[in-house]
């Protein structure tokens, strides 16, 4: 029979079948448009009003802080672009990260485009920003620092709750991109003292074209879409109620399995630890701060590219850098910037594994990738010179 192993979580996951059932009702009898006053609309202002206050107690902060969007671009969209509009007056200057995700780099080279000056924080070798060089870069202009919760490429962790104290302490607004974070790692937001959070459904089993964007009470930041007052007066636009309904019930479910997140990272280590038996392998990203599922091994002398195809030809989905991305054959801004040379970047696969991964899987790939990498190598010029002692 022919396998068929899903292993690029980070890129997307499967719409729950409990999600999909939750969601039915709204492409059914509650079609009414949430604004609407008469009872028809009132039903699916009640679905909506649910979806945004399960939410917001599942992640603990007010119903009114948080605002749906179509997607995790959008979130980091608003929260960059509409705290840097709201707080030009203050200044112009904002800190992010040189390992940020495309959605948030993007919007901060369309910012620089309009007189907005970025300071990209360097990372250490495992990825990690330090809080302490937030501070240091903390100017009197400052408005804004924006720094990624995981990292969507090498799963690393960040000091985000020290990163929002530092910000606390010197009145600027602190955004995190919690994309990869939310439902896979413990997240309280009063607890954890940023002002802005973003989300996205379809990578905790929502379907894709929802998400949504936390805003603490207080916290300047424009509206994103003028419409017809929807979402507070802050994002016009018909809301997507089934969508809603789908990340609320999408983020119930993952949060209620987080207890179970220790046997997806003991696969994830059996997984690290096998692949890391390939010779000229290294890991990517650091070991202990590492989101539960991810794995990211660079294999000398071989193409990622050719990686990801050879392994799809025996029904393994997995990725090389992040799905955005994929299409280029630039090596990951990532991997450059934890200290990769270029050719090592190239040759790396990313592997995201979730509650649904079983033993038998993992025993797969561990079969699979040792395979695929020596038949790579032995097509390799770049091996052959290694061998002939010419590299
Ligand atoms: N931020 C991070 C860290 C991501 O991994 C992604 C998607 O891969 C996004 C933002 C964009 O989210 P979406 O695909 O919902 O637009």
């Amino acid at each position: 029979m022919k396998q068929f192993i899903y292993a690029d979580n980070a890129a997307t996951t499967k719409v729950a079948p409990e999600v999909l059932e939750a969601m039915m009702p709204c492409f059914g009898d509650v079609y009414g448009n949430p604004s609407s006053l008469y009872t028809k609309g009132q039903e699916a202002q009640t679905l909506l009003q649910g979806a945004r206050e399960k939410i917001a107690s599942l992640l603990n902060c007010k119903p009114t802080e948080i605002f749906f969007t179509s997607c995790g671009s959008e979130s980091d969209n608003w929260a960059i672009k509409g705290a840097a509009l709201a707080n030009a007056k203050k200044g112009k200057h904002i800190i992010s990260t040189k390992i940020e995700h495309h959605a948030v780099l993007h919007a901060l080279q369309a910012l620089e485009k309009q007189g907005f000056e970025i300071t990209y924080l360097d990372v250490d070798e495992y990825g990690i920003v330090s809080a302490e060089s937030v501070r240091a870069a903390i100017r009197p202009d400052t408005i804004l620092v924006e720094c990624m919760y995981a990292n969507n490429e090498i799963g690393t962790l960040q000091p985000i709750r020290e990163i929002a104290k530092i910000c606390r302490e010197n009145k600027v607004i602190c955004f995190t991109d919690a994309v990869q974070a939310v439902g896979n790692v413990p997240i309280d937001l009063e607890e954890l003292g940023v002002d802005m959070l973003a989300l996205s459904g379809h990578k905790i089993h929502a379907p894709k074209g929802i998400g949504a964007l936390y805003i603490k009470t207080g916290t300047r930041v424009s509206t994103f879409l003028d419409g017809g007052g929807q979402e507070r007066g802050r994002r016009g636009g018909t809301e997507n109620v089934a969508f809603a309904v789908g990340l609320a019930k999408a983020l119930e479910m993952a949060i209620a399995k987080l207890p179970e997140m220790n046997k997806v990272q003991a696969m994830r280590d059996r997984l690290i630890d096998g692949l890391l038996k390939i010779p000229h392998s290294r890991l990517n990203g650091s070991r202990e701060k590492r989101l539960p599922g991810n794995c990211n091994i660079s294999f000398e002398f071989i193409e990622g590219e050719s990686l990801i195809l050879l392994l799809d030809m025996m029904g393994i989905c997995a990725s090389t850098g992040s799905a955005c991305s994929s299409k280029s054959l630039e090596p990951s801004h990532v991997l450059l910037a934890i200290g990769l040379p270029h050719e090592k970047a190239h040759g790396s696969l990313r592997l995201t594994i979730s509650h649904e991964t079983t033993d038998a899987e993992i025993d797969y790939i561990l079969e699979k990738v040792p395979q695929v990498v020596d038949r790579l190598r032995q097509m390799s010029p770049l091996y052959e010179d290694y061998l002939n002692g010419k590299i």
